[in-house]
């Protein structure tokens, strides 16, 4: 692999993109033109200059993808495989994904704008889990069949007068709709589940970020999926509008906005078909004033800067206790103000994400888009009317603190005495904004992370173990960390299940419970023979 340097990196990244995979839908196993040859261009954030155009399908692509699904599952030769089997073409998916990072990494450093440094990092968590999906096949296989107790006396039921064993059967052709923020990573971690669990999955990538998604799709042909199992259709939002309304998707999983998930649900509600919904958050970090300041000070920046504050679970809100709110502000400020910014993140080889090791956000990355930077800087000034106070930041940088960049900079902002039911404490703001409220009870504590309609994570920070697990069995979130040094705060692990209370989804993703959300459970009643007898007549599946 060349060696990518600063003079020549956009250049260095569309040398990759020229690879037939980036530049064609792939339906039916095979790399096709849009119907319609439509184009849809992608911006480097850092400059803001076009750099590549990929396909633009539309609903007629959409309904090639669907044929060659139906035609795929009606084969049956997929869902009837050993999942074992199935699971072993998505490890070796991942190993593609493994021995491709540098490629793939610098492609998401153009195409989102976050650090090539940590955009390598995070593929190689999507190539691991992968490798686990990937082992979930055999586990699939093993719990096939498995006998139910019909009571068993519980409740003074008398058990069923014949036999019964569960089953869990793939859901039909499902729509696999993703966000931007990590392109692979977010993709990966519904095509792999869905496949392995028997599926036939077509993936509509975001198309703000994600061209390396269309890297599944070479991945997927040179593994040897059969053909129509998977399918690529990138475009808009009216794509996956077309995706999710066709009445052969039995079930779609998306991440992205809340509005959007609301616009599927409602989509989905007149042919009663699944969804599976990760959306958006406005994460609470609560800290009391035991919790060690330097702690403090790291866990908050990292919380709230990890990928520009474009993550999901990005901690947005800090709630302080009085007595150390004044000092864990003022230290907050000075690290802020001296954070500098990522002006070419795909050279960018030695900073970004070092608060995973060193505990040090050491870099901040440009905003996705220009629509994006936009939204961001009108909510900014909207605060600013608002009469809400800007503590530090709060506006575009200087040129000359971006080298005069034309990329979609924001300053990290942090806002204080923040109104309750003002949108800067109940909306997703998806950029490097902070917004403040202070307790002096553990109660409010409870009462101020609780404030919102959204629920996908939260920190609590205490040196006291008990108050600590005490106040996060208390938060409504999905995903709750309680800790005293902040160690782990937004850590993910492949086999620990995770999803949204309220606003922020409906089901769950990773570990076990993640794999089933692709699958129907079924009870095979059966009487008048034993399951032995049934396995030594015939394989019935
Ligand atoms: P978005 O909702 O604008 O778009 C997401 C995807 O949906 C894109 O592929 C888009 O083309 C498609 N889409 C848009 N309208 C559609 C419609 N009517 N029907 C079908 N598809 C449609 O979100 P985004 O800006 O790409 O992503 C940012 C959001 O994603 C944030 O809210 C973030 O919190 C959320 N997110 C959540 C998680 C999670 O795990 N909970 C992870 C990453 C991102």
């Amino acid at each position: 692999m060349t060696e990518i340097t600063k003079n020549n990196s956009l250049e260095k990244v569309q040398e990759h993109l020229k690879a037939e995979c980036f530049n064609k839908l792939f339906i039916g196993g095979h790399f096709v033109d849009p119907i319609d040859g439509q184009k849809m261009p992608t911006y480097y954030p850092a400059t803001g200059e076009v750099f590549h155009e990929l396909p633009k399908g539309n609903a007629n692509d959409i309904g090639s993808a669907i044929d060659a699904a139906e035609a795929a599952w009606l084969d049956g030769a997929w869902a009837n495989m050993p999942a074992a089997e199935r699971g072993d073409l998505i490890s070796r998916m991942a190993q593609g994904i493994e021995e491709n990072i540098e490629a793939l990494a610098a492609i998401e450093a153009a195409d989102v704008g976050k650090p090539f440094r940590q955009a390598a990092m995070v593929l190689s968590g999507a190539a691991s889990e992968g490798k686990y999906w990937g082992s979930l096949g055999a586990v699939l296989d093993a719990g096939q069949d498995t006998p139910v107790n019909s009571g068993g006396g519980m409740g003074g039921l008398p058990p069923a007068e014949w036999d019964v064993v569960y089953r869990r059967d793939p859901i039909g052709i499902v729509g696999l709709i993703s966000a931007w923020n990590y392109p692979i990573n977010v993709a990966f971690r519904k095509v792999a589940p869905a496949l392995v669990a028997g599926n036939c999955a077509i993936l509509k990538p975001s198309e703000i970020a994600g061209l390396s998604c269309m890297f599944l799709a070479k991945l997927a042909q040179d593994v040897g999926i059969p053909e129509g199992v998977f399918s690529v259709v990138t475009g808009d939002r009216e794509t996956g509008a077309a995706l999710v309304a066709s009445p052969s998707v039995s079930m779609v999983s998306f991440t992205g906005s809340s509005l959007t998930g609301t616009k599927i649900m409602e989509a989905s509600a007149p042919k009663l078909s699944q969804v599976a919904l990760e959306l958006g958050g406005k994460s609470a970090m609560v800290i009391f004033e035991d919790t060690d300041i330097e702690r403090a000070v790291e866990a908050t920046i990292k919380g709230c800067l990890t990928n520009g504050g474009q993550i999901c679970t990005a901690h947005t809100r800090l709630i302080v206790q009085e007595g150390i709110k004044d000092h864990l502000l003022k230290e907050l400020k000075n690290v802020l103000e001296k954070i500098p910014y990522c002006t070419d993140p795909i050279t960018e080889r030695e900073r970004g994400d070092r608060a995973w090791e060193a505990g040090i956000t050491d870099v901040l990355q440009p905003i996705v888009s220009a629509s994006q930077h936009k939204k961001i800087v009108d909510f900014l000034n909207e605060t600013k009317a608002a009469g809400i106070k800007i503590y530090t930041g709060g506006r575009v940088p200087d040129p000359a603190d971006v080298k005069n960049s034309d990329g979609y900079f924001i300053q990290p902002t942090i806002l204080t005495d923040v109104p309750r039911d003002s949108d800067a404490w109940q909306k997703e703001i998806f950029g490097p904004v902070l917004s403040v409220r202070s307790f002096s009870s553990e109660a409010e504590a409870i009462t101020e992370a609780n404030s919102t309609a959204f629920g996908l994570a939260s920190t609590v920070m205490s040196s006291d173990p008990a108050k600590a697990m005490r106040v996060a069995n208390r938060i409504r979130a999905g995903a709750v960390f309680a800790t005293s040094t902040g160690e782990g705060l937004l850590a993910e692990h492949p086999a620990v299940s995770r999803g949204g209370f309220g606003c922020s989804g409906v089901g769950r993703e990773l570990g076990i419970s993640g794999l089933h959300e692709y699958t129907e459970l079924k009870s095979v009643n059966y009487s008048g023979f034993s399951i032995e007898e049934a396995k030594k007549i015939s394989n019935h599946g």
